[in-house]
């Protein structure tokens, strides 16, 4: 399943949101090629048997795998999360990599249908709320000290930035991420933090934007996206706060 590659991202905790599905399952498996014995990767998503399938196709000569069934939309979730992260020792890594890549569309709907702020609540909980929490905790249990790499990712989409009909509560999360992970990359300058946009890809988000639009659109495969974001993290030349596209690379 590994190609040969010189670089690597070193002894690394890396945790991946969103891991059963789509780009995080893709991201899960290339990623598992390019790090070093006694990594240890953190897969995250409501569905146990998806991760669990996802663990089986990993190396676990090489890496310690742990599937934390979490709903990250609670406060519940994040914290189990953290709490299995918690667990392992900091001074087993030099490299600390936080995947923020679940994500939902939310409902497809005119702005004026959006009346029910509990419903608002609940998807901002979801998809703004979720990664600052996990964020915030992730680097507090693993701060700062000579050797130690940090880098966070935050998958965008060209809708942070342009507006979608239809899309208001989507387009929304994804602009207040970009943000939030560039404030983080000012505040934090040993933090490389990158803003990813993946272009648009094969999954089932993208099935849920046909059955609610009607529209098809050309689309990649997971794997080119990833092996463009994994690139970026093994070069690891890209200026921290900054924000990728795909058809950019
Ligand atoms: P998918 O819908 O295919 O997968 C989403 C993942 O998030 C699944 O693993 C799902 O797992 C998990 N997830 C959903 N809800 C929750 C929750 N409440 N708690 C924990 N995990 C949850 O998405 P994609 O792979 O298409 O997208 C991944 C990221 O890329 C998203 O942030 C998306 O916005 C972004 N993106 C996608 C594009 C595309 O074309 N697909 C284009 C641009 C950006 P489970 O259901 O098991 O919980």
């Amino acid at each position: 399943m590994c190609d040969a590659s010189t670089k690597d991202l070193g002894r690394c905790l890396c945790v991946i949101t969103g891991a059963s599905k789509g780009f995080g399952r893709s991201l899960a498996q290339q990623a598992a090629c390019v790090l070093q014995t006694g990594s240890v990767m953190l897969l995250v998503a409501r569905t146990a048997r998806l991760l669990q399938e996802l663990k089986a196709e990993l190396n676990t000569d090489v890496l310690v795998v742990h599937c934390v069934e979490a709903d990250l939309g609670t406060a519940g979730g994040v914290n189990k999360t953290l709490e299995v992260a918690k667990k392992e020792n900091v001074n087993d890594f030099d490299h600390v990599l936080l995947i923020n890549n679940a994500g939902s569309l939310g409902a497809m709907s005119q702005f004026s249908s959006f009346t029910d702020q509990a419903e608002v609540n609940a998807y901002y909980s979801f998809n703004i709320s979720s990664a600052l929490a996990l964020t915030g905790g992730v680097l507090q249990a693993f701060p700062q000290r000579p050797g130690l790499r940090r880098t966070v990712i935050n998958l965008s989409s060209v809708f942070a930035h342009k507006p979608l009909p239809l899309s208001v509560l989507y387009c929304t999360a994804k602009a207040a991420r970009d943000m939030m992970f560039k404030v983080l990359a000012e505040e934090e300058p040993d933090v490389k933090v990158l803003n990813y946009s993946p272009g648009p890809m094969d999954t089932e988000m993208q099935k849920e934007i046909f059955q609610q639009t009607g529209v098809s659109r050309e689309l990649l495969p997971c794997q080119k996206s990833v092996a463009k974001l994994l690139k970026l993290l093994l070069d690891n030349d890209f200026c921290s706060g900054t924000r990728l596209d795909f058809f950019d690379l």
